[in-house]
Order: structure tokens, then sequence, then C-alpha cells
């Protein structure tokens, strides 16, 4: 039996429900009536009355009389308020933090960035990150509402249950910090957490399919590879944290130390630190003499921006470290293409900006490990998302989140 505190609460659930599928028809609509709302909802039209009115006095929408041009008796539209209210969107790895501030119509109003160096330790990113965030809310305009949440894309793991994250390889004393609470404590704000990679990955949903419900693989390499599968809408991954590790699957052949302290995992071969280890391991051994030159001993300095350029160049060996991590790459993404079979894979990262020479590659690994016929309907796509994109999409999350959304769709 339902106790009175409990009916209310169910009442209450209600009522935030249709406020927010309301609110969600309004943003995904635009210019939408009273009366379309009411038949796409099937609510009486007092539920209705009363639910506009409500997010109108919130300042979240506003009305004008239609804009259709129609004559005689115009019904009302109703639209978002870009300024009814913005979203803070932080996504950072073990190089740099990178910040935005959205509106509700999901435009960048401010943008941040900070570097991370080598020396900071978890305590140092973490005042970093609040900076960032801190010079966020200031940038909202004057005369705009309130900031209504925080997104964060993390590096590592983290738990979604507790909010903290819980681990992240290339900074070892960021170890079980309770994050949310902590941004919560301290900007009285509801904070939301996902993969960073999970939030570019909405980024990418977002600006580049924005008029397309398209399905996608999306592949982020980086330190790792981690990958993200769109599927209907919506990350099928979405609040789990060991997932998409594509980077720890094992390439046949491959004997190169993972950071994981297993041998043979995708990650040594194809991501930023492993093809710096490849590039070294050329120069000791008397290739890629373009290069050799240009760093005069200095190893330490190696980049995947220096291959790019020696393959400009049409230095052999580049080329041929190229081709084959990507041919390596294509391969364990060929398995995924077998069991998903996805439309379109989007590829982000340095080395896809090489463009041709490695996508190429890519597609020719995934032919050779994936059977017949299944790739023939399959686009390779190539990332040109920005640095910041992961901000905006952590931004993006926070929109979502805090009114529930179900879906990108705008
Ligand atoms: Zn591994």
């Amino acid at each position: 039996m339902n106790t009175p505190a409990v009916t209310d609460s169910i009442v209450q659930n209600r009522r935030r429900y249709r406020h927010n599928r309301v609110l969600d028809i309004i943003r995904s609509k635009e210019g939408v009536s009273r009366y379309d709302i009411k038949k796409i909802t099937s609510y009486s039209i007092e539920t209705i009355l009363d639910i506009t009115g409500e997010l109108l006095r919130e300042g979240f929408i506003y009305e004008e009389a239609g804009r259709n041009g129609r004559i005689g008796r115009r019904p009302v539209s109703l639209y978002i308020n870009a300024h009814g209210g913005y979203f803070a969107g932080v996504e950072f790895n073990s190089q740099r933090i990178q910040g935005v501030l959205l509106n509700f119509a999901k435009e960048p109003v401010h943008g941040e960035m900070l570097p991370v160096s080598a020396d900071d330790d978890a305590a140092v990113l973490l005042e970093k990150v609040e900076t960032v965030i801190e010079r966020l809310l200031a940038a909202r305009p004057s005369g705009g509402k309130k900031v209504i949440g925080v997104g964060l894309g993390l590096p590592g793991f983290f738990d979604p249950e507790t909010g903290s994250a819980i681990s992240y390889d290339f900074l070892p004393s960021w170890k079980d910090i309770p994050i949310k609470k902590i941004i919560e404590d301290r900007f009285r704000l509801p904070c939301f957490i996902e993969n960073n990679v999970a939030v570019i990955a909405m980024a990418y949903r977002w600006l580049m399919f924005r008029e397309e419900p398209e399905d996608f693989l999306f592949v982020s390499i980086r330190t790792g590879v981690r990958i993200v599968p769109w599927y209907g809408g919506r990350f099928i991954f979405e609040g789990k944290s060991y997932v998409g590790q594509l980077g720890h699957v094992k390439v046949p052949g491959s004997n190169r130390l993972c950071n994981c302290g297993e041998r043979g995992c995708l990650n040594a071969e194809i991501t930023d630190p492993g093809i710096r280890n490849k590039m070294i391991e050329m120069i000791l051994n008397h290739r890629m003499a373009g290069i050799s030159g240009r760093i005069n001993g200095n190893l330490e300095c190696l980049n995947v921006d220096m291959l790019k350029e020696a393959v400009l160049e049409k230095d052999p060996h580049a080329i041929d470290l190229v081709q084959d991590s990507a041919v390596k790459l294509g391969h364990c993404l060929g398995m995924m293409v077998d069991i998903l079979a996805p439309n379109v894979i989007v590829l982000s990262g340095k080395l896809v900006s090489m463009g041709g020479i490695f996508m190429d590659a890519v597609e020719k690994g995934i032919r050779q490990n994936t059977i017949n016929g299944s790739t023939s309907k399959i686009r390779l796509v190539n990332s040109t998302l920005e640095d910041n994109a992961g901000a905006w999409g952590a931004a993006v999350l926070a929109l979502l989140r805090s009114f529930e959304f179900e879906t990108l769709q705008i």
C-alpha cells in the first residue's frame, strides 16, 4: 500500500516527467503550438496550459503569434529561450582541459582551455578543472538566466553509481576521487559525468549528424583506443565505465607491451604513445632519416605530428609504419563490424588527419578480417571535430541529463 509520502512523490515524478517531455517537444520542434503538443502527448489541454505556463515563468520558453503567415486566427507558437539557462561542459586528459559554456539553444557562449603539465598531480589537476568551471560560470552573459548543470568528460575509469573517478593510467595519483560530489558541493550545481570519449561521440552526433539519425561506431585513438557505438539515438554504453576498450583486444602476431601489463594489445600498436615507441625503434635502427636529423638525438620529443610530416615527405619507413599500424586497427575493427554491423565508422585522433594513407589501410584491415559482404555498406569517416568538441559534448550531456531528455534530436 502506498503511504501519502510515496503517493506525493509519484505525483511529483509524473509532473516532472510531463514538464520535461513538453520542454523536449518544444526544443525539438521549433514553433510548435499547444494544440500540436496535445496531439503528440495526448495530455489534457488543462495539463498543457499548466505546464507551458510553468515553462514560461521559468524562462525556458517564449511564445509568439504564429510565424507561418497564414491569414485568419494564427496559433501561438512556442520556442526555446536560448538564454533561459546555460550548461558548462569540461573534458580533460593528461595534456589539457577544455571547457565550453552553451546556452539553451546549444550555442557556445564562451570557451576555456588550460594546459596540464606532466608534473601536475591529481590535486593540481582537480584545482585546474575547478578553475575552468569557475571561469565558465563567470562568463554567463549579464541578463541571462542561471547555469543549470555541469557536464564532465572524464579520462580513465569512473563509477557511475558513486560519481567517483577510479583511476587513470596516465596519472597514478588520480585515484578514488569523488569528483561529482566535489563539483556539486563547490558550485552548488548538479554535475553529470561520462567517459571523455563518450562525450566526444556525443558532440559528433550532435554537430555532424544533426539532421540525420544515423547509427554509427565512434572510434577514438589517443592515449587508448576506445569505441562508442551509437544506436537508435543514444550511445549504448551510457553510464558504463569499463566498456568499449578495443585497445586491449589482442592483435595476432603482436608482442608489444601494453600499459595494462599484457603483451599484444592493440593500444601498443596504434595509440599516440604506441606510435611514438615504434618511431623510437625505427630511429634507433637508422630509419626515418628526415625525422632523425631534425630531433638531434632527442628521442623524447618524438610525436605523431612529426610522423605526419615524414609521411608528407614520402619517407617510405614512415608510410610503412602508418599503414602497418592502420591495418592492425582495421583487423580489430573488423571483429566489431561482424558483431555490430554499423553503417558508419567515425575515426578520431591525430593519425586520422593523415587522410587516405591511414584511412585506406584501416579499410583494408577491416576487409581482410570481416565476413564477405558485410563491409560493402560501411562508410569510413574522418572526424574533423575541433579539440574542444568533448567539452561541447559534456555541456550537451548536462543539458540532456538535467531534464532527462532521452534523445539528441533537435
Ligand atoms: Zn592492454
